[in-house]
């Protein structure tokens, strides 16, 4: 199935469906100006996927060559952009050609960030291969690298020309992986679609085992609604800030537990997801039970739900403010949340009392 994403002059689709890679030049032929495409990929998924995507460009008479990076965030940084785009010109990589980046969010921000700055812009495309790259990252067009100053706080927006969602490469993540991508998934139900929402709650078993149906719709789901917030607002002046449901909390979680193993992204947006209606209910705007809901479903599906759970010690509520107030979204030091006016109606909130937040953090 495709999704659209229609942005003027940059329009592109979004092919979800299972075993797409096998027949990946189908989709690749209309973008390409000569039959050859360089791909970067890490590790994990070379060793996984490479030879199989390979033999299927191969098939279709498109010539490729590889560069293979170290797995890990560590690999969003200076040295491997730099790398990558002194292979990319070796490689003799044209304006008119394709580059594809075949990996998890790590890969798509560093290889999109790349074409970007390339040539001042080569044509990319997305292949999202673990759940979060396919529910968020490889739509939407931010792209960029981590430096020593925090993450993500060099890149570009530069849209792909194409995102091939092939959800049968998800078997081979693992399972902590495809429960933290997990993670952004529940947040476009609680941000703009209870129905969704529900139909989460009663599918847990199937999304659990993977069920091809039911990855198919959270797949598609997900990307119809990053898709239609992006249309909206590409750029961050204002709705596509919902996206960030449960994310001031999350980015302070990552910040204390060092964007490490501890606490995955996916996993502090669970649990960002959990304290954001916390403190919905707290100021008054949606129903009391509600957290109580959204953490029985996390729960349910084995996932972190609460401060509690994440291993280790933590900064005091205070601390964790002090590392909410740092977020690259504090607006001129004021804090700014997703709010909730029940399940699939979040909106932008501003100037959220403090206390409100301190209660929050010490309950959560
Ligand atoms: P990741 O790319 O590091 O992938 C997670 C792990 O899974 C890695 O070890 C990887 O090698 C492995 N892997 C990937 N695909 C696999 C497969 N099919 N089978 C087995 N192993 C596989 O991490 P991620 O969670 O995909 O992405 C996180 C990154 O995404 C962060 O840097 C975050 O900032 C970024 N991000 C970007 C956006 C955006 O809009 N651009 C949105 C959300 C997150
Ligand atoms: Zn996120």
């Amino acid at each position: 199935m495709t999704v659209r994403v229609d942005l003027p002059g940059r329009a592109y689709d979004i092919e979800i469906g299972e075993g797409l890679l096998d027949r990946a030049g189908t989709f690749l032929t209309s973008h390409l100006r000569r039959p050859k495409v360089a791909v970067v990929t890490d590790a994990n998924v070379a060793a996984r996927h490479w030879p199989a995507f390979r033999e299927s460009l191969t098939r279709d008479g498109i010539e490729s060559e590889v560069l293979v990076l170290p797995a890990g965030e560590g690999t969003k940084d200076w040295t491997h952009l730099v790398r990558t785009v002194e292979w990319l010109l070796a490689q003799k990589v044209e304006r008119r050609d394709l580059v594809v980046a075949l990996g998890g969010g790590v890969i798509g921000d560093l290889v999109g960030f790349a074409s970007a700055i390339l040539r001042r812009g080569v044509r990319f495309v997305q292949v999202p291969t673990t759940l979060l790259a396919q529910v968020d990252s490889s739509v939407g067009g931010k792209t960029g690298i981590n430096t020593a100053q925090g993450k993500n706080l060099v890149g570009a927006f530069h849209q792909p020309v194409l995102v091939l969602a092939d959800t049968a490469l998800l078997r081979t993540l693992p399972r902590r992986d495809y429960l933290s991508g997990y993670g952004e998934v529940v947040k476009y139900g609680l941000l703009g679609d209870a129905a969704f929402f529900d139909w989460l709650e009663t599918s847990a078993p199937a999304i659990l085992a993977q069920d091809p149906a039911a990855l198919d719709r959270i797949v598609r789901r997900s990307c119809e609604m990053k898709a239609e917030i992006v249309m909206r607002d590409e750029t961050e002046e204002g709705d596509r800030a919902l996206l960030n449901l449960g994310h001031t909390f999350a980015h302070a979680l990552e910040a204390a537990t060092g964007y490490s193993d501890r606490l995955l992204h996916g996993e502090a947006v669970a649990i960002g997801l959990a304290l954001a209606f916390d403190l919905s209910a707290r100021l008054g705007l949606t129903a009391q039970e509600d957290p109580s809901r959204v953490r029985a479903h996390l729960r349910a599906m084995g996932m972190k739900a609460a401060l509690a759970d994440i291993p280790g010690d933590l900064p005091d509520a205070e601390g964790l403010l002090a590392l909410m107030a740092q977020d690259k979204k504090a607006v001129a030091g004021r804090l700014r949340f997703i709010l909730a006016r029940g399940i699939g109606r979040s909106f932008v909130a501003d100037d959220v009392p403090t206390d409100a937040v301190i209660e929050v953090l010490r309950n959560g």
